[in-house]
C-alpha cells in the first residue's frame, strides 16, 4: 500500500476511531501510521477538535440557546455593539435613534409635501 492510500484511509477512519468504533486490526494500523506521520497526527487533532466542537453545540441544541449563543458571540466579538439587550440598546446609542427618527421624519414630510404640492404630479391611483 502506497504512502498516499495509508493517508486517504486515515483520514476516513478518524470519525470511527474517535468514537472508538473502529475493529482492532485497524486501530492499530491506523495508531502506527500516526506514530509515525506528524501530517495525520495534526489532521486527528483538527478534526478532533471539529468533533469537540460539534459535541458541545449538540449540549445546546434547542434552537433557541443556539441562535441566542450566537447572539451572545456577536454581542462580546462587537464590543457589545449587536444583540444588546433592548433597553440597553435604547440607552446606549440615543443618537443613532435619532438619526433614524429624523430620517423617519423627512421621509413622512417629503412624501406629504409631494403629495399636496399643486405642480407635483399626483400618483396614478392603483
Ligand atoms: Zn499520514
Amino acid at each position: 500500500m502506497s504512502a498516499a492510500d495509508s493517508h486517504t484511509r486515515t483520514v476516513d477512519a478518524f470519525s470511527a476511531y474517535l468514537e472508538g468504533e473502529l475493529p482492532p486490526e485497524e486501530k492499530a494500523s491506523l495508531e502506527h501510521h500516526l506514530a509515525t506521520c506528524i501530517q495525520c497526527r495534526t489532521s486527528l487533532e483538527r478534526f478532533r477538535r471539529t468533533l469537540g466542537g460539534l459535541g458541545r453545540l449538540k449540549r445546546t441544541a434547542a434552537p433557541y440557546s443556539f441562535l441566542a449563543d450566537i447572539q451572545q458571540q456577536i454581542n462580546r466579538r462587537s464590543r457589545g455593539r449587536f444583540f444588546r439587550r433592548r433597553w440597553l440598546l435604547f440607552g446606549r446609542i440615543p443618537f443613532e435613534w435619532l438619526s433614524l427618527a429624523m430620517i423617519v421624519a423627512m421621509l413622512v414630510y417629503y412624501i406629504v409635501v409631494l403629495q399636496s404640492s399643486p405642480t407635483g404630479v399626483k400618483p396614478i391611483p392603483p
